[in-house]
């Protein structure tokens, strides 16, 4: 396993997180019920991989994520693991509740201290609104010793991330990045360099990188799998300090950890020719759609960007059987079709799309690719 240092004064972490929100679950699918016996298993197995790092948050599972942890690292002698967890401070309520939540947070998770305390997935009018009271709410947990650091995490634009990391009040950022989703690579530099450690959530795109079509195996000419190509392209990443993948079996995690042991990950070569091949990727995917959502809401329900995501991962990079079962899913969705299917061809988005796509054209080309006979 490899390690490196989160941010300039924080401590020496594995590259490879264990992140706590795809734990093994019991039967039936539930996300709550979690099977504390094989999740046990699943974490312990990355411990003994040299995995030192991981992220849970306060709701992950329902509120059993960081049970889950705190079971797995009882009588645990290996070497000492590092434990950042998330707060939803954006929940309209007073210091009290969180206070509470934190409490619980280490009763669950069996410390004394929680490393690094996280603002869950903040936002300009979060952090407008609750901002300064989750600085003097940490400004407290710091005092008490009850967190060493805190940092938040977030899928805000680019620009707004950088707000929050000018504040100069964090010591860690989380942030979602991936070679399908770029958009934060200048950020997670800007971040690192001004000291802060930063990790990557979905470096497998939640799963949905796994696939291994011979065009995503290509973009790096000799992995062997499309989690292979996923990793080393994250950590490869200037400023990236560690990847956190939600892993739930142990096949994962043997894979995960070999991936991060690799002295290098990729050649400045590889580095170079793969970001190549994505920028041509992503060149016809922009032509088509920006995922901007200014089209949005379609008065009959289509959810117009998440469409042509699936199309033009099935376009793009043979993701096809993976987009076709999204597909339906949106087809059956509880509240009623967002699928392609469900266009009514009125044209109220036509005018709203600053990229120009032909959306009822495409979206007629999406159902005619993805629809399942
Ligand atoms: S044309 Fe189709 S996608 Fe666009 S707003 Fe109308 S029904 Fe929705
Ligand atoms: S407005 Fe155009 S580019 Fe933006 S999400 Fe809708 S279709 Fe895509």
């Amino acid at each position: 396993m490899l390690y490196r240092r989160y941010g300039k004064d924080g401590p020496l972490v594995s590259v490879l997180g264990f992140g706590a929100m795809r734990l093994p679950l019991r039967a039936g699918g539930d996300y709550g019920r979690v099977n504390y016996t094989r999740a046990t298993e699943v974490i312990r197995r990355a411990l003994h991989a040299g995995v030192n790092f991981i992220d849970t948050h306060h709701r992950y599972h329902e509120g059993h994520s960081e049970e889950a942890v705190g079971r797995a690292l009882k009588g645990w002698k290996g070497p000492r693991v590092y434990l950042q967890t998330k707060t939803p401070f954006y929940d309209d309520k007073p210091a009290a509740h969180f206070e509470r939540m934190l409490y619980e947070a280490l009763e669950k998770l069996g410390v004394a201290q929680i490393d690094y305390l996280l603002f869950h997935s903040v936002r300009m009018d979060r952090w407008k609104k609750r901002g300064r009271r989750f600085l003097k709410f940490s400004d407290w947990a710091l005092r008490k010793g009850l967190i060493v650091r805190r940092g938040f995490s977030s899928h805000d634009t680019p620009e707004n991330v950088k707000t929050y990391i000018d504040t100069g009040a964090f010591s860690a950022a989380l942030m979602s990045y991936n070679w399908l989703n770029r958009r934060m690579a200048d950020t997670i530099a800007y971040a690192a360099d001004r000291g802060m450690g930063v990790s990557v959530m979905n470096p497998l795109g939640g799963g949905s990188l796994a696939a291994a079509t011979p065009k995503i195996l290509g973009l790096l000419p000799g992995a062997r799998s499309a989690p292979e190509v996923a990793l080393r392209y994250v950590l490869a990443t200037p400023g990236v300090t560690v990847a956190f993948s939600g892993m739930s079996d142990l096949a994962q995690v043997d894979e995960n950890a070999r991936l991060a042991s690799r002295p290098q990950g990729m050649t400045p070569a590889q580095w170079k020719a793969m970001n190549v091949r994505l920028a041509a990727i992503e060149r016809k995917g922009l032509a088509v759609c920006t995922s901007c959502g200014y089209c949005m809401p379609c008065p009959h329900g289509v959810s117009i960007p998440v469409n042509f995501m699936l199309y033009n991962r099935a376009r793009f990079l043979d993701m096809t059987e993976w987009a076709g079962e999204r597909f339906e899913a949106l087809r059956k969705h509880a509240e009623g079709d967002r699928s392609a299917l469900a266009c009514r061809k009125c044209g109220a988005c036509l005018p709203k799309c600053p990229a120009r796509v032909p959306i009822v054209r495409q979206l007629e080309r999406t159902a005619a690719m993805l629809t399942r006979r």
